[in-house]
């Protein structure tokens, strides 16, 4: 096999890689991006010169592109290359998360915040706090048009600001999410979970990594890292284009690890157990579900179909309830035809909250597990009490898995800190142990923010790319100084 030598890869298109990929760009540093997904047929990109693209799961492509890879206790199926999800059950700690250039920002629902956590950066490492990460939060919510929508100049379907909610629920007192929705594209309807066609959701691929392309930055789509060693000449990728069937093998100065918690974590798991990394003897530690807790209330409310709205109909509280858990309310939107008509008079809810991030990821027998303790992380007892309280306010039910812990907002495991015993990275992101790795996604974050992770992830990879491009600048700096000398 040809070796083929790059200087700076990103693995992963989500929150953490396409943000590490347009900071390094934007910067002057070439940059070649690996995702395992494909590009996604979506309207902003119908212009592109893209070799190939992907249907959404939507229509005659649900069956077939809702799901990539699902495994039960570690146990792995592939069901197709250009699925959009992976699903990993677990009687311990489930989660879902999504393939595709963009990542996350397909599926997610839009919701830009900081963490709720206050001082959430601080105490990890002295080299970080909130005031250094601020600029690359401004960063990416400039980037992905973030706004309330009382700024959105058009009526939001279902926005919770201007429906008539119960008289036990209130908004008062209740921070709403800024939306990373462009209102003029597309509509409302026909955004969801399982993507956005219109474009109405503003997504990575084509707000950050398009307009890179040729301009320092090549995406090569369908290429799934299989393993990372560590070699005299650098870090050896092994790679399986999807596309010819192939693998390949590059060797490159620096890797921008971003495929994700459950993804990156198997990477580096796999490639150590086969001795291609050796070290990181904290990895795993820190596991974190970010305290969600999804459920479905059957509310059947007369007269109303809740999938007109985006993903996020926004937040709420519930009046004389004390202690109460950030809860955010969505319709069902993007499910198949039958199943969304059925569906489109209830809500799902989301209750979310800082959990301890106490949980422990481990690889057995070329198995990636989670040990997560719902009971040791007392954020989802208090999520459960408010929607025992919902359902018994509103007389309908509130339906959840009170013993099985399922997040979409999985985190930790290669967590930034300063002690090899306890962390993977360091303030650069760079892994303990190994020059030239990084990580920049959400396996890196030390702690749960409590409110939807994306931009925190996202402000993380910045932060990494810039301390990068600052050190390589020095270096190149002083190359100079010592050459002229
Ligand atoms: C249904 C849902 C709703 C959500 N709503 C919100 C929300 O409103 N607000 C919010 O802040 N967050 C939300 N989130 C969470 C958010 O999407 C994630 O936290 C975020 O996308 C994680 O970013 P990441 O960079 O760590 O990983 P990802 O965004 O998952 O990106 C990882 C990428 O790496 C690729 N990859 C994986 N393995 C490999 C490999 N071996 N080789 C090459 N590429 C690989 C994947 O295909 C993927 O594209 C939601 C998530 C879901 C699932």
């Amino acid at each position: 096999m040809r070796t083929e030598r790059i200087e700076t890869v990103v693995i992963g298109s989500g929150f953490g890689g396409a943000v590490a990929a347009a900071r390094l760009v934007d910067s002057g540093v070439p940059v070649t991006l690996l995702e395992r997904g494909p590009w996604r047929d979506t309207a902003p990109l119908a212009n592109a010169d893209l070799p190939s693209t992907a249907p959404l799961p939507s229509g005659r492509h649900f069956p077939t592109h809702v799901l990539r890879r699902a495994s039960i206790a570690g146990r792995t199926v592939n069901l197709h290359r250009d699925g959009l999800f992976d699903i990993h059950l677990q009687r311990e700690l489930s989660l879902v998360c999504s393939s595709g250039v963009g990542g996350g920002s397909h599926v997610y629902s839009a919701m830009n915040v900081r963490p709720a956590v206050a001082g959430f950066w601080g105490g990890h490492h002295e080299a970080v706090d909130d005031a250094v990460m601020e600029p690359h939060y401004r960063w990416i919510l400039s980037q992905m048009g973030s706004r309330p929508v009382a700024d959105m100049d058009t009526r939001v379907p279902n926005w919770i600001g201007s429906d008539n909610v119960p008289g036990w629920m209130t908004l008062d007192g209740v921070e709403q999410p800024a939306l990373g929705l462009d209102p003029a594209r597309g509509q409302f309807a026909r955004n969801s979970f399982f993507g956005s066609r219109d474009g109405n959701k503003v997504t990575l691929d084509e707000r950050l990594l398009l307009p890179r392309l040729g301009k320092g930055l090549q995406v090569r789509d369908r290429h799934e890292v299989l393993d990372i060693a560590r070699t005299n000449e650098g870090l050896r990728l092994t790679v399986h284009d999807h596309g010819s069937g192939h693998r390949r093998v590059l060797l490159a100065g620096r890797v921008l690890l971003a495929a994700g918690t459950l993804n990156s974590l198997k990477l580096l798991f796999a490639s150590r157990a086969r001795g291609s990394l050796c070290g990181m003897p904290a990895l795993g530690l820190g596991i974190g579900g970010n305290g969600d807790v999804p459920a479905w209330w059957a509310c059947r409310e007369p007269r109303r179909d809740y999938r007109a709205g985006p993903p996020s109909h926004g937040r709420f509280t519930l009046v004389d309830f004390d202690d109460c858990p950030d809860l955010t309310r969505y319709g069902f939107n993007g499910l198949p035809a039958p199943l969304s008509w059925m569906l489109r008079r209830d809500l799902v809810l989301v209750g979310m909250g800082a959990d301890e991030a106490n949980g422990l990821a481990r690889w057995h027998r070329g198995r990636l597990l989670f040990a997560y303790n719902g009971a040791a992380n007392p954020v989802l007892a208090r999520i459960h009490r408010a929607f025992d309280e919902i359902s018994r306010r509103s007389g309908r039910p509130v339906r959840f898995l009170r013993h099985n812990p399922l997040t979409v907002h999985p985190l930790g495991g290669a967590r930034m800190g300063q002690d090899l015993r306890t962390s993977v990275v360091n303030a650069d992101g760079e892994v303990h142990g190994v020059p030239g790795l990084y990580v920049c996604d959400a396996s890196a974050l030390p702690a749960a923010p409590g409110s939807p992770p994306s931009m925190s992830i996202a402000a993380w990879a910045g932060h990494v790319a810039a301390t990068l491009t600052q050190a390589t600048t020095n270096l190149n700096a002083n190359l100079e100084g010592g050459h002229a000398a």
